[in-house]
């Protein structure tokens, strides 16, 4: 799911910051303490509480033991990354660096995540809020939220960003371009959803086998949980029902 890894990103300067946690992995703390040649890290800031972002907070936190680690609470999840985490949230201007960066709730794939705006360069740090080359994942299990997810695009896009410092893959040059992609893809694939229902598929597994072809048994899964997360979204917008587990198109 991490493709080759994960980002984070370590800002320099006045209050050297890091973005997302890692995974406490030792190869990634000596890397850190090597990049940081001598300084000391400030603070960590967390785009979201999955494991490989968040989880790396308590072996941070026993090498650095002055760290502060900051992130939009999410309690029951953030219980399992044992740190003092410091609530921040919408609309926080936060010193990074030698300048600052705004947090911007960008719920969706995560119901905390965070996306770190930085204003005069145009860069936004994005978290999984866009992964160059493939999809985003919409965990509904997870509280994924397809709905919020639509709108935090939305509202990254009016920003107008310049580039975008992505957790996963390549930094993404053309951020504008690729979150018009996104909002066009799920477009498409709710109508997709939309036509299979109306053809008397009832299950996220049926509507897989007539859209998506030639997946694996693995990527079938998945697959699901990304048209249950259509469903669920067209639910909220009473355009489908549900009916124990069969779905079911409301037409006007
Ligand atoms: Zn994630």
């Amino acid at each position: 799911m991490t493709g080759k890894g994960n980002w984070t990103w370590l800002i320099r300067g006045r209050v050297t910051t890091l973005i997302d946690a890692g995974t406490g992995e030792p190869g990634h703390l000596d890397a850190l303490d090597r990049a940081l040649d001598g300084e000391t890290l400030v603070q960590v800031l967390v785009t979201h509480s999955h494991t490989d972002h968040a989880s790396g907070a308590s072996a941070l936190l026993a090498r650095m033991p002055h760290v502060q680690f900051k992130k939009l609470p999410w309690p029951e999840r953030d219980a399992r990354w044992p740190a003092p985490w410091t609530a921040i949230g919408d609309g926080d201007r936060i010193e990074v660096g030698d300048t600052s960066l705004v947090a911007i709730h960008t719920p969706g794939h995560a119901p905390d995540h965070l996306c770190f705006w930085h204003e005069e360069t145009g860069t936004v740090f994005g978290g999984d809020l866009a992964v160059l080359g493939t999809t985003v994942w919409i965990p509904v299990s997870l509280q994924g939220d397809l709905t919020a997810y639509l709108r935090s695009l939305e509202r990254i896009l009016a920003l107008n960003p310049r580039r975008m410092l992505p957790a996963h893959g390549a930094i993404i040059d053309e951020p504008v371009a690729l979150l018009r992609e996104y909002i066009q893809h799920r477009q498409e694939r709710e109508q997709q959803v939309i036509d299979a229902l109306r053809r008397g598929d009832t299950t996220p597994e049926a509507i897989v086998q007539r859209v998506y072809k030639n997946l694996n048994e693995t990527m079938q899964k998945l697959a699901a949980e990304s048209v249950l997360a259509h469903l669920v979204k067209l639910e909220h917008e009473a355009r489908a029902r549900r009916d124990g587990d069969a779905w079911h198109i409301i037409d006007p």
